[in-house]
Parts: structure tokens; C-alpha cells; sequence
């Protein structure tokens, strides 16, 4: 496993911000993009040249960080961002979704599909853009009640199947299963991204007969039948359940911090002090996902500079 002082969580402006403040501060610092390439809300909602500029929507334009952020375009404003990883040479680990942060006695273990990590503490710095992943077919919108992509909305006794190989299909499952029906469908036939403790959880909970595993199985169709979801799979059987959770990756950045213990307001805003510091000790919370609506690059440099400074 590997051990780090710091983990940030998302490389977005002010994931990036929180790494380079860090690294200048002397933190072991380990920074976990979801993303194949660094900035994906400036990469894919941008167009190409757009103008970017220091005092956005209302937002202080008054950078106190480190990153020489200025007005600028869309590319000179990856290429900031770009320069400053380089520069500070600062670990990056692409295609790492995060998908649960545990607390213990040294810190925090954080599990993505690649790897399992320990550090303590963490930055989450996630932005507001995040989607759950959707199947490829079409859900009946009859449906939208009990066809969800988080637990949230269970109720106890009913007869649920769940869809994912991840760590959360396999954390959903196991806690769902102790007052409801829980069937667990992956298309691969064997979970080869699940944390140890999750695939111990799940093996335990199979062998006790509290969850019915379908391996090797995938659904092709997804029907209303008077409220229940009938659900086709492809080696031509079809059941029926109360509710259908896929846990296919990608969340919502609300789901991301109830499952991290952090509370949020009524508007998904996170409980946080002056410092930025959750109601979990040690978690962090900077830029875009600190707020209601959204705010700025240089909101979120100006976050990191000030938690570096906290954990300083
Ligand atoms: C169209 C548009 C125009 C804008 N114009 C300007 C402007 O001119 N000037 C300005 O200052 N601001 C502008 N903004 C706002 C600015 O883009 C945001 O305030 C800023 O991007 C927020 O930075 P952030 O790092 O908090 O979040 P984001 O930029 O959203 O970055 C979050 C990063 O976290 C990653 N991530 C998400 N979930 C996970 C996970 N579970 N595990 C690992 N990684 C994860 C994402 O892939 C992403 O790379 C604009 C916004 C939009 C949408």
C-alpha cells in the first residue's frame, strides 16, 4: 500500500493548486485525477479559445497562491496548470476515480480501481461536474424512482439487484443485504477490481446466502412491469425487482461526499469550518464542490493556499 502525507483528490484547478502548495510546503503529496488528462471541466465545458478570465461571475480575482494563473485563454490556462505539475514535479496518478475513503488509527485508506492508498489527509477537490455512469440502453422514465445509481432511496425488504464490479456495486450490496433482497449482477466474470476487504465482504456474504451473485451476466433490456423493474439479461432469462442501483462509476459529487462521512446542507453544500475542514477530521474540501453554485480558478487557488497553510 502505498504511504503519502497528503492525497488530493481531483486534478482541477484547485486539486492542482492544493498539490503544488503542498509540495512547496515539503508534503509528500499524491494527487488522483479520474480523468485521462488533467482539468476535465476546462477540457470538455471550454471551448476551444475561450476567453478566461482572473475575476469570474463576482469571484475575487486576487490569486494569493502559487500557481501565475492570469487572464487568459482556455489553452494558455491548461498550459498554467500543465507547467506547474511539471515545475514542481508533482505525482499524478490518471484514471484514478476514487471510490471510498475509510478513516483508521495512522489516517485515511482510500481504495480507486488501480490501487489502495494510505495518507493523513486528504483534499477533496472534485468540482461540481461530476455524472454517474449510465447503461447504453434505454430505462423506462416510469421507472426513474427505483431505477437509481446511489442507495440512498432504500428501503428495507425489498427485493433489489445491483449492477457494478467496483468497489461501490460490492459495498452497496453487502450493507443493503442486511435488510433487503440483494442480488449483485457484474458482466465480467470475476471481480477483479474490488479492494480485499471488499472482495472478503462480498465472498462472506455470498457463502451465507445473503447475496445471490450473477457473473459472466449482462442486462440487454430494462422494462416497467406495473412498477417493478423486469430486467432481461442476455443469457435470455429475465427477473423482476423493486429497485435497480447501477454502481457503474462516476458519481455525483454529493453522492462522493456522503460516501466520504461528510455532511452536506440541503443544497449538497459540504458542512465546512473557516479552514476549510469537514466534519471528518482531516478532509479537506477545496474549489468548485466548497460552494452551492460553483465559483472560480482563483477561488480554488486561493482554498489551496489557505489549507496548505492550515496543515502547515
Ligand atoms: C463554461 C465555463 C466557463 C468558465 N469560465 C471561467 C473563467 O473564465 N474564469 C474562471 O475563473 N472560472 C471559470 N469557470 C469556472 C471554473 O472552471 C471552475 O470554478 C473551476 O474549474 C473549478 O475548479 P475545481 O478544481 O474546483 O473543479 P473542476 O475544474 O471541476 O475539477 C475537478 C476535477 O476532479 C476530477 N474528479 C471528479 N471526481 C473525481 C473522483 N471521484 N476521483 C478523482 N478525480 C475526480 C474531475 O475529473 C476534474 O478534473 C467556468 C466554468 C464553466 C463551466
Amino acid at each position: 500500500m502505498k504511504k503519502v502525507d497528503l492525497i488530493v483528490i481531483g486534478a482541477g484547478p484547485a486539486g492542482i493548486g492544493c498539490a503544488v502548495e503542498a509540495k512547496l510546503a515539503n508534503k509528500e503529496v499524491l494527487l488522483l485525477e479520474k480523468g485521462g488528462q488533467i482539468c476535465q471541466t476546462l477540457m470538455q465545458f471550454y471551448k476551444d479559445g475561450k476567453r478566461v478570465d482572473k475575476a469570474y461571475k463576482g469571484c475575487d480575482g486576487t490569486n494569493h497562491g502559487h500557481i501565475p494563473f492570469e487572464d487568459g485563454t482556455k489553452e494558455s490556462t491548461i498550459e498554467t496548470f500543465e507547467k506547474a505539475l511539471k515545475d514542481n514535479n508533482i505525482e499524478i496518478e490518471f484514471s484514478s476515480e476514487v471510490e471510498s475513503v475509510k478513516k483508521d488509527e495512522n489516517g485515511f485508506i482510500l481504495s480507486t480501481g488501480k490501487g489502495v492508498y494510505q495518507c493523513k489527509n486528504i483534499i477533496v477537490a472534485i468540482g461540481r461536474m461530476g455524472r454517474p455512469n449510465k447503461p447504453d440502453y434505454k430505462l423506462p422514465s416510469s421507472l426513474a424512482k427505483v431505477i437509481n445509481y446511489n442507495a440512498n432511496s432504500v428501503q428495507s425488504g425489498e427485493n433489489i439487484l445491483i449492477v457494478g464490479g467496483g468497489n461501490s456495486a460490492a459495498e452497496y450490496a453487502v450493507d443493503l443485504a442486511n435488510s433487503n433482497k440483494v442480488c449483485l449482477c457484474y458482466r465480467k466474470d470475476k471481480f477483479t477490481r474490488l479492494n480485499d476487504i471488499n472482495l472478503q465482504n462480498i465472498n462472506d456474504a455470498v457463502s451465507k446466502g445473503k447475496v445471490e451473485l450473477k457473473l459472466g451476466i449482462d442486462i440487454v433490456e430494462v422494462e416497467d412491469e406495473n412498477g417493478k423493474v423486469k430486467v432481461k439479461f442476455n443469457d435470455n432469462s429475465s427477473l423482476s425487482y423493486d429497485r435497480l442501483i447501477y454502481a457503474i462509476g462516476g458519481s455525483t459529487p454529493v453522492d462522493f461526499l456522503q460516501k466520504c462521512g461528510i455532511n452536506v446542507d440541503e443544497k449538497g453544500v459540504p458542512a465546512i469550518n473557516e479552514n476549510k475542514e469537514s466534519n471528518v477530521k482531516g478532509i479537506f474540501v477545496a474549489g468548485d464542490i466548497a460552494t452551492k453554485n460553483g465559483a472560480s480558478i482563483v477561488t480554488g487557488l486561493n482554498d489551496a493556499f489557505s489549507i496548505i497553510k492550515t496543515l502547515s
